[in-house]
């Protein structure tokens, strides 16, 4: 007989590990807003950093973490991080997991501010797919509940008991369980510009701001240096991995952006890249990434150059790929212990919604799928040892619909307003003008657009309020001082 009911939100990287180790013993559920593809663990390129090689250490990865996150990051969790990450990869590797490897070693990529190459690689520029696939194939059994988008949960003396959902045509499902985990990601999607997938919008933020758990560390959003775009438009990442293999951020005119802003030129940690990039855009400058250098650029990135030829960039004729800086990872999210466990009992957070220090102020490129493993695995250990009393889900309350009396903005509306106040570059003036703005509105669930429209007001509102907290410029967060516009 299995023992207690766990619902998991979110059906990346994080929530399908999570799952996977869980489902002998309990009854698994997974909810997940799209299909079980959708989410940002699926469009991963570059890959996961582990130290596995003689020459690099934990330790070694530990000084680069710490470093790019500015020392904002919690040693402790630094530490977890890059102790366990190796474990974790070489017991996927035993299970089955192939990394891409030449006579018999790991190909290992260099990614900005890594001391020594040691990004994992899986598909070329596959990565997350193929993880995201060979987890989510061993799923058999878990009980799926795609389409379905969570907006509440549902507590009971003062412990998460369960999550209320809407279906494709707004018809309200609860569900209920011992352990409610959140899975479900960043917040890309507030952003007009991004490379996040169409389902992650901060949602899960949302259910735990409004659940009462203690969200942190929200003024920290990282830019990706490198969205292709074209015509004014961006249409998905290009890895920092093509950096990472010697290609150059440079002007219309060919000069090179990087030279004399750090000594690790294009290779630089994000923030420093994405604002100066923003800087040259301001500027009136075309943004392009020469890839002269890059050897072997077509079978070493696949999907990238799959995604050039489908938007007809003439990339094998002029070497250049026209960039654009767009929203990518949250840093912050719901606090979280070292296990998962938020400050609300019964209600873990863990991936790229939840906050347990690892990356400070700037993430360290592909720190984030190992945070998704590190952690998918951390919070199943914990449960594991931890049995709960199985509840009577007769007594548990079942939330009600709130319905609209006021309309909200148009979600397009807001992304430029968000794009505008929260970006790369901030002042106390916009700021407080976009809280104003956003106050008027009040929260909505009716519908899956008006819960994901309201959410996204409450965490943009959240990241303004301690963005105006944070008035000096760290990592990610960049504030102008004593600028008013
Ligand atoms: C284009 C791109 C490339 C990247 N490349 C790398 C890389 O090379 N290396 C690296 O380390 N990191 C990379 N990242 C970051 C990394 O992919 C993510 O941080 C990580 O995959 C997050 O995993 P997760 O499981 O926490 O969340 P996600 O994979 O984002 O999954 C969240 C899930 O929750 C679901 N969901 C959201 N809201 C709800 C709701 N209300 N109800 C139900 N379900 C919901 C979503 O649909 C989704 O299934 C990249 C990110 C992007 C966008």
């Amino acid at each position: 007989m299995k023992k207690e009911r766990i619902i998991i939100i979110g059906s990346g990287i994080a929530g399908s590990l999570a799952a996977l180790r869980l489902m002998q013993d309990y009854d698994v559920t997974i909810i997940t807003k799209g299909t079980k593809q959708e989410s940002n663990s699926m469009l991963a390129q570059g890959g996961v950093a582990a130290a596995i090689t003689k020459d690099d250490s934990p330790k070694k990865h530990f000084r680069d973490t710490f470093q790019a996150g500015c020392y904002h990051n919690k040693p402790l969790a630094v530490c977890e991080l890059t102790t366990y990450g190796p474990i974790v990869i070489q017991k996927l590797i035993k299970e089955g997991m192939t990394f891409d490897q030449q006579n018999g070693e790991f190909l290992l990529g260099l990614e900005g501010a890594h001391q020594m190459p040691r990004i994992l690689h899986a598909g070329g520029d596959q990565t997350g797919k193929v993880l995201t696939t060979f987890i989510q194939n061993q799923l058999t059994a878990v009980q799926w509940r795609e389409q379905e988008m969570a907006i509440q949960i549902i507590k009971q003396d003062h412990q998460a008991v369960g999550v209320c959902c809407l279906d494709s045509n707004n018809q309200l499902h609860n569900y209920y369980g011992e352990h409610i985990i959140l899975a479900t990601g960043g917040l890309g999607q507030l952003f007009p510009v991004t490379t996040n997938a169409k389902t992650i919008s901060g949602d899960g933020l949302a259910l735990a701001l409004n659940a009462g758990a203690t969200l942190s560390d929200m003024e920290f959003i990282q830019f990706h240096p490198t969205l292709l775009f074209i015509d004014g438009h961006c249409h998905g990442l290009i890895s920092e991995a093509v950096r990472g293999e010697g290609a150059k951020l440079i002007r219309e005119n060919g000069t090179a952006i990087m030279e004399g802003v750090h000594p690790l030129l294009d290779l630089a940690p994000r923030d420093i890249v994405s604002a100066t990039l923003a800087n040259e855009i301001a500027q009136g400058e075309l943004i392009f990434l020469e890839i002269t250098a890059v050897k072997n650029f077509e079978s070493r990135f696949p999907g990238i150059s799959a995604s050039l030829d489908n938007h007809q960039v003439p990339f094998r004729k002029t070497k250049r790929i026209p960039v654009h800086p767009g929203a990518h990872f949250l840093m912050g999210g719901v606090r979280t212990d070292l296990h998962g466990k938020t400050n609300i009992k019964g209600l873990y957070a863990i991936g790229e919604v939840a906050n347990t220090g690892v990356h400070g102020a700037n993430r360290l490129a592909s720190n984030s799928l190992l945070e998704t493993l590190v952690f998918g695995e951390k919070v199943a250990a914990y449960i594991q040892a931890n049995p709960a009393k199985k509840r009577n889900q007769s007594v548990t309350p079942a939330p009600t619909k709130h319905l609209l009396a006021h309309p909200l903005p148009d979600k397009q509306q807001l992304q430029e307003k968000i794009g505008i106040a929260l970006g790369i570059t901030r002042t106390e003036e916009k700021l407080t003008e976009f809280l104003h703005w956003a106050n008027h509105f009040e929260q909505a669930n009716g519908t899956c657009e008006e819960a994901e429209i309201s959410n996204m007001l409450l965490v943009a509102k959240l990241i303004a309020t301690s963005a105006l907290k944070r008035t000096e410029s760290l990592g990610a967060h960049r504030i102008l001082e004593g600028v008013t516009k």
